[in-house]
């Protein structure tokens, strides 16, 4: 296979996760994944909704539900600080966003950076389990209605590999995705995009595969822009799907019929028993790809030398490498 190229990802991040010491004790969240794998293909953009309006180190805040709006107040001084976070919040998502980022990395379980689950509790400061409810953080909840297909996720559940897989899949083809319409395209590169992703898209999920299609073919040069416009929305719609063994396992099968009138009784048998074993859980996706990366050595094929699905993200990634990538 031809070697692939990766665009240089823009992350925004919580910055304690980089390893800055703004967290509310003076320390850090430093995360390995971060700062030793991600930091090899991406450009940081680190913000800290806390630290410049309220200091380091600082009272601890919670979000309290107040009339149905949600406050940030000190958890022992009560003081509402509302309005700081949110003049922060209101400045920064804007500059991230005009940065074209591709995703954001927020820190779990902050009451301004957590995605999800974070409590929002009575005035008096009391929180009473189920009946009361959960929100965002506020920096985060600003920074999903700002930009609703932005892929955002905490560093906790990327300890997940099923998670990290899908979600680094989806963030480098919304990079290559940034990258490609910086550089203008024509209407042949655009069908060139399309078809060099065709089973990336497909593993992800049939139904908007084909709508990407018939929009490609029935763009023109007269509606190059608006079609574009149009592909960018439902390919962030389609990136947002987790990867399924199922589907990925129809990919796989797509791929292996261009070989299967070339292929020896014992490729074949060895394809049939591995795809099996990975839909099994027993063995990891990047076994079965091994084998069909050497059919297309062995048997030549033009169209798939160029398929994204190959190598959507830096292979020393290692995502493909865990049976618990795909569920
Ligand atoms: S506000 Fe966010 S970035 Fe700042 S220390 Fe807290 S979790 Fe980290």
């Amino acid at each position: 296979m031809q070697p692939a190229l990766f665009p240089r990802l823009r992350i925004a991040v919580s910055d304690c996760l980089r390893g800055t010491e703004c967290r509310y004790n003076g320390g850090h969240a430093q995360d390995d994944f971060i700062n030793q794998q991600l930091a090899n293909y991406a450009d940081f953009l680190p913000f800290c909704p806390e630290a410049p309006v309220l200091g380091t180190p600082r009272e601890t805040i919670q979000l309290v539900g107040i009339d149905g709006k949600i406050h940030v107040m000190g958890t022992r001084t009560r003081r509402d600080v509302t309005e700081g976070i949110e003049n922060y919040t209101h400045r920064m998502v804007p500059k991230l966003l005009e940065q074209r980022i591709d995703c954001a990395i927020v820190k779990s379980r902050s009451p301004s950076c957590g995605l999800e689950r974070i409590k929002v509790y009575r005035p008096n400061g009391q929180w009473f389990g189920s009946s009361d409810p959960m929100s965002s953080g506020v920096f985060t909840a600003h920074l999903q209605q700002s930009a609703p297909q932005l892929a955002i996720e905490e560093e906790g559940r990327l300890q997940d590999a099923w998670l990290r897989e899908s979600f680094m899949m989806q963030v480098f083809t919304a990079a290559r995705w940034r990258e490609f319409l910086a550089a203008e395209p024509s209407l042949a590169d655009f069908q060139a995009f399309h078809r060099d992703h065709k089973y990336l898209l497909l593993s992800k999920n049939e139904t908007l595969y084909r709508h990407l299609g018939a929009l490609v073919a029935t763009t023109r040069k007269d509606n190059l822009q608006e079609s574009l416009r149009g592909y960018g929305y439902l390919l962030m719609e389609l990136l947002a799907y987790r990867s399924k063994r199922g589907h990925v396992r129809n990919v796989l099968d797509h791929i292996y019929g261009y070989f299967k009138k070339q292929v020896s009784e014992d490729e074949k048998q060895h394809y049939h028993d591995t795809v099996q074993e990975f839909v099994d859980g027993i063995i990891p996706l990047v076994a079965v790809i091994k084998i069909l990366e050497q059919f297309v050595k062995r048997y030549g094929s033009d169209y798939l030398q160029s398929q994204v699905f190959f190598h959507p993200y830096p292979p020393e990634l290692a995502l493909r490498s865990k049976i618990t990538a795909y569920r």
